[in-house]
């Protein structure tokens, strides 16, 4: 292995060590102290500069301290304005739901109940889930193959990452997993395969009540689905009477471009989860929009003592300011051919390595079929100063997702840092005298 930098005394994990569980992650992947951040940019204890390719795992879309964010938030606290409130009514929340209504909703004619479930992606997937069984009478829910839709058990049920799986401890019940496209190869349909158990009354696979589906599989290693089989799969449910869920809880919020990232396939979902960047500060919050037709909960039936994260709710109005400007999204579709033509760039400037370009807007990345190359490959950038994490059941993808503000010229310098980093591990394996496959 390439040994990891050195760390001295002020970067020392030692606390982190001896208190922290086992279970943390992040920092063994990035193993300095972080104190400092700004846009796409943050600084560790001795003032080492990273730049941020990463953005909290899509939670950052907006950047670290986004300043227009920050100075409305402490004004708001300055002010003694409202800060945890269950689901009472209070000033920021009208904000934050008018808002939502004038610039997302009603310029896309959709028609959403707003739900506040608790504020993370898990609850927002949790709440879809339960609602949808409610209304239909229904215990079963399909997810696809290599899907992530959060930690709790429903959502781990629909989930297929082993490992997580394995967590779980009991059983995961009442979820089928069928194949996303292009699981079973190119020019296999695998909507007719999933129709097939649906239709025939042998298949062993009851009715389910809603499907669950992310757009790009942004933790299950970028796999994309395309507009057909995204409209296919719609088509399907109207047929058999299920609810289509999209979780959009990492590719929404801008991630590919549109707010939404279902909108350029023209389907309309019963159910979106939305969370990560939805609080746009990087402060938990999350939500699930329901069809006037799904909401039919009884009053209380779901909650949650953070659903009422009021700082949150001024962030997030604040952050819809972007979606008014007509150019957002225009400007992350352009950033992501820069990025897309960077990476192939790359791939074909270091042909040994088979890395094979995945993504759209500005979630992308190269997945390099060795075993533990990709983790090399961030291991090395995050020496030169770049955070980026892989993603993939096998960590096989080297996974880039800036920040959405980030400028052109961060983007290139980080795709010069990447560059280097496949450079450093392609002559690693040539001293190694390791095979490549
Ligand atoms: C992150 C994520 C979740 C879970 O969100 P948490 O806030 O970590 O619970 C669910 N679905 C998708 C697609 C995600 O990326």
């Amino acid at each position: 292995m390439i040994s990891r930098q050195s760390i001295s005394a002020d970067n020392s994990l030692t606390v982190f060590e001896s208190m922290e569980s086992e279970v943390r992650s992040y920092c063994r992947s990035f193993p300095v102290v972080f104190s400092k951040a700004s846009e796409c940019k943050l600084w560790d204890t001795e003032g080492k500069e990273y730049l941020d390719f990463f953005a909290g795992a899509g939670a950052l879309n907006y950047g670290h301290n986004n300043v227009m964010q920050k100075e409305k938030l402490i004004r708001y606290i300055l002010e003694d304005g409202i800060s945890h409130s269950l689901d009472m009514a209070t000033e920021a929340k009208r904000h934050f739901l008018e808002r939502f209504q004038e610039v997302i909703l009603k310029p896309r004619k959709l028609d959403y109940k707003i739900m506040f479930p608790g504020p993370t992606g898990t609850n927002a997937v949790e709440a879809a889930l339960k609602i949808a069984r409610k209304v239909t009478g229904r215990t079963n829910v399909v997810g696809f193959t290599n899907a992530f839709h959060g930690m709790t058990l429903g959502a781990l049920a629909v989930t297929g990452n082993k490992f997580k799986r394995q967590g779980a401890g009991v059983p995961l019940h009442n979820a089928t997993i069928m194949p996303y496209d292009g699981y079973m190869g190119p020019g296999v349909d695998s909507i007719a395969y999933f129709e097939n158990y649906l239709s025939d009354s042998g298949s062993g696979v009851s009715l389910p009540a809603a499907v669950i589906v992310e757009t790009l599989q942004g933790e299950g290693g970028l796999n994309t689905a395309n507009g057909e089989w995204l409209q296919k799969l719609e088509t399907l449910c109207r047929k058999y009477g299920i609810l289509l869920i999209i979780d959009d809880i990492q590719m929404g919020c801008g991630r590919t471009g549109p707010f939404f990232s279902f909108e350029p396939f023209g389907i309309s979902p019963d159910i979106v989860c939305l969370s990560k960047s939805i609080g746009g500060f990087g402060l938990p919050m999350a939500l699930t929009l329901l069809d006037p037709k799904v909401d039919q909960w009884a009053p209380g039936e779901h909650n949650g003592t953070f659903r009422g994260n009021n700082l949150a709710f001024v962030c997030a109005a604040e952050a819809l300011r972007y979606w008014e400007k007509e150019n957002f999204a225009a400007s992350v579709i352009e950033k992501g051919k820069q990025l897309e033509n960077g990476l192939k760039g790359l791939i074909s400037q270091f042909p040994e390595l088979k890395g094979e370009w995945r993504g759209r807007g500005l979630i992308q990345g190269i997945m390099f079929p060795m075993e533990g190359m990709a983790g090399e490959i961030c291991a090395a950038a995050f020496r030169r100063g770049l955070i980026m994490e892989t993603s993939g059941t096998d960590s096989e993808v080297a996974k880039i997702m800036p920040p959405l503000i980030i400028d052109k010229y961060s983007l290139q310098r980080g795709l010069g840092i990447l560059g280097d980093s496949m450079e450093e591990v392609a002559e690693y394996y040539r001293k190694e005298r390791i095979k490549l496959i």
